[in-house]
């Protein structure tokens, strides 16, 4: 195992702190940190009452959106989004390579 490192311009190592998780349960659905993210990682989605993601966001009724990770492997680790979030709702970490 090794873990995946980057180079600044500058030549010295960094480690990016990809996103694995975001907390529901906290999230405001502002979407700070999906302004942030420059590589389309994050996206708002509907949930209903019961905390169950909505289909059909037309349709069907929902309480409230929520952030989520729609595209993950487009993650660059910069930690943008955790920056901008006012109620720390991300969570990340380095990756490990085979
Ligand atoms: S770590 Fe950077 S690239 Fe990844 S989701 Fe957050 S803002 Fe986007
Ligand atoms: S910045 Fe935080 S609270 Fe706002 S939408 Fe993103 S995860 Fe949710």
């Amino acid at each position: 195992m090794a873990t995946l490192t980057g180079l600044t311009r500058g030549g010295k190592t960094w480690t990016p702190q990809f996103i694995t998780a975001i907390n529901y349960a906290k999230c405001l659905g502002c979407g700070r940190c999906l302004k942030v993210c420059g590589q389309d990682v994050l996206g708002l989605q509907a949930l209903n009452e019961e905390g169950e993601f909505v289909e059909d966001e037309e349709d069907e009724e929902f309480e409230r959106k929520v952030m989520t990770i729609v595209n993950i492997d487009n993650c660059i680790g910069c930690e943008a989004c955790s920056r901008a979030c006012p109620k720390q709702c991300h969570t990340h970490s380095a990756y490990e390579q085979n």
